[in-house]
């Protein structure tokens, strides 16, 4: 769709008309467009900003990604489309893998996300094994890889389904997760909610983790021993 800059809602079109090419492409499910509506109104509510709690959560979710010993990303249909660059980016500067993990079971879409994450320069994409499952989880999304969630510490996992935040944290893995509802299962559930569009969240994040790497020890311990010396 052609949609002039100068629209009042040119960034809510763009992303919708992602949604709607992922599905045409068989990379988003159908349901995908019924999860991203919700997350639209609650953006709209939200002022379509990133808001100061939004900001906090991003700081402590660049913190656990950081320190976390086996980080895995999760990613589903609808986060493929929306950011694919900034998942690779993600996966890059933690150096963790990152997972396809959908609601809806069909294998031809896994290895579409699959496909589509590597067309934007993933090197680690990994896939569920049927031979592998994390307890109390029913759906298709109990099954994992055992190289990726399930042996890891901090999933990130951005427009999570409620059951499975609740099952991942029961199965003693920390949650990070993306949701424009706070009152989502999901948000009320994870161990810290970015109540944030993906869209703006993900850059954000991303910014953080990059200044948080660059922290270095020698180099604060130099500009205090600097100012004790200037007496
Ligand atoms: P839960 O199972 O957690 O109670 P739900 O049934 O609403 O939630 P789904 O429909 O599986 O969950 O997932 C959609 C969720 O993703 C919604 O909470 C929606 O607000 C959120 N969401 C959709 N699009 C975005 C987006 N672009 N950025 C952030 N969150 C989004």
């Amino acid at each position: 769709m052609k949609v002039p800059k100068s629209h009042p809602r040119y960034i809510s079109l763009k992303t919708r008309d992602l949604i709607a090419d992922g599905v045409e492409k068989g990379i988003t499910s159908i349901h995908g467009l019924i999860a991203h509506g919700r997350g639209e109104a609650f953006d709209y509510l939200l002022g379509e900003k990133t808001t100061d709690a939004a900001k906090k959560s991003i700081e402590a979710a660049a913190a656990m990604l950081l320190l976390a010993k086996n980080p895995v990303i999760s990613v589903n249909g609808n986060a493929a489309v929306l950011v694919p660059k900034e998942l690779v980016k993600l996966s890059n500067l933690l150096n963790a893998p990152l997972e396809v993990n959908i609601f809806h079971q069909s294998k031809q879409r896994e290895i579409k996300i699959k496909k589509h994450l590597e067309k934007h320069g993933a090197r680690n994409v990994l896939l569920p094994d049927k031979k592998y499952k994390i307890k109390f989880l029913e759906s298709n999304r109990k099954y994992v890889n055992p190289h990726g969630i399930l042996k890891a510490d901090v999933v990130f996992v951005p427009l999570e389904d409620g059951d499975r935040a609740e099952a991942l944290i029961k199965n003693g893995k920390k949650v990070v997760t993306i949701d424009l509802n706070p009152l989502s299962r999901t948000a009320q559930k994870a161990t810290i909610t970015i109540v944030d569009n993906i869209t703006r969240a993900m850059p954000l994040l991303i910014k953080k983790i990059q200044q948080y790497k660059k922290y270095d020890n020698k180099k604060s311990l130099k500009q205090s021993s600097k100012i004790i010396k200037s007496f």
